[in-house]
């Protein structure tokens, strides 16, 4: 329990709580896919790449600019961890953060997915999501979250008193991404980042505003799919919270192997160009 409120609320509390919230980035401001250009062109499609990330585990694999990825859940409900970088500098990477900020704490079909500073430029687009009919649920959970950072090792380390558990997302991750770019594992580390929950079904309690998961509704043959707007390198961990409906960091829950799809599509989307770097000059304001 969190401690009661210990100041007296000033005489004019209520009005002040009343003042209706603004949307601090609102959709018709954004600068938006054209999400049916990119629609278009997923009906001539060829597969030419699948991986299998086993449970408990991460894999890698790479995505050029102008391909769909799907990520599928194929034999039970399974959550994924997703990473997202830049293949040729792994510097640039998702920005769970910003995308928030973008998007809302839940993304999904339309949605753009944003590399850090100082690159900040759509990565990826959301193109295909098969629970999509989902939307909000009466507790205010959502899937896919952009708003947890993953399970890590040394979370599980303060609240468990001393546990090593290496299997979290944190550690998957880590371990995929220092066999791909051939990095020592404290150097990948650092490029392991806050991750998009892929089929993750979460939310912040109302009445505590606390982090709360409960099962995926994912079932196999569901899919979430991005178009990559530049050449990625992709890299997803299956949480060892398999639907992440009771715990994680633990070898306790049911877990199931995920299947990434890469697609390559006959032609582009109609006007599409793989987006520049972020145009800001960073002056900062100081002359040169
Ligand atoms: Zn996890």
């Amino acid at each position: 329990m969190k401690p009661d409120p210990i100041t007296q609320p000033p005489s004019d509390a209520s009005a002040r709580k009343a003042i209706q919230p603004v949307v601090c980035y609102p959709r018709d401001t954004l600068p938006l896919a054209d999400l049916a250009a990119y629609r278009a062109v997923r009906d001539d499609m060829e597969l030419v790449e699948t991986v299998v990330i086993p449970p408990r585990e991460a894999a890698t694999w790479e995505v050029p600019a102008g391909h769909f990825c799907r990520m599928l859940c194929s034999e039970g409900p399974q959550v994924g961890d997703l990473n997202l970088f830049n293949l040729h500098d792994i510097e640039e990477r998702f920005f769970s953060g910003k995308t928030r900020a973008l998007n809302g704490t839940h993304v999904g079909l339309g949605d753009q997915l944003f590399s850090n500073f100082p690159y900040m430029r759509p990565i990826a687009t959301i193109t295909h999501d098969t629970l999509d009919w989902y939307g909000f649920d009466e507790f205010g959970g959502s899937v896919h979250d952009v708003i947890g950072t993953r399970c890590d090792p040394y979370t599980n380390n303060l609240l468990s008193n001393g546990g090593q558990y290496h299997h979290c997302c944190h550690s998957n991750l880590t371990r995929a991404l220092s066999q791909k770019t051939g990095l020592p594992l404290a150097e990948a580390e650092r490029h392991v980042h806050d991750v998009l929950n892929v089929f993750m079904c979460t939310g912040f309690t109302r009445d505590t505003g606390q982090y709360f998961m409960k099962a995926s509704p994912v079932r196999p043959g569901d899919y979430l799919e991005f178009f990559a707007e530049i050449d990625l390198l992709g890299c997803m961990s299956a949480c060892p919270g398999g639907d992440c409906s009771a715990q994680h960091s633990s070898d306790t829950a049911a877990c199931y192997p995920m299947v990434v799809e890469i697609y390559k599509p006959k032609r582009l989307p109609e006007g599409w160009q793989s987006p520049p770097r972020n145009g800001y000059d960073r002056s900062h304001g100081v002359q040169a």
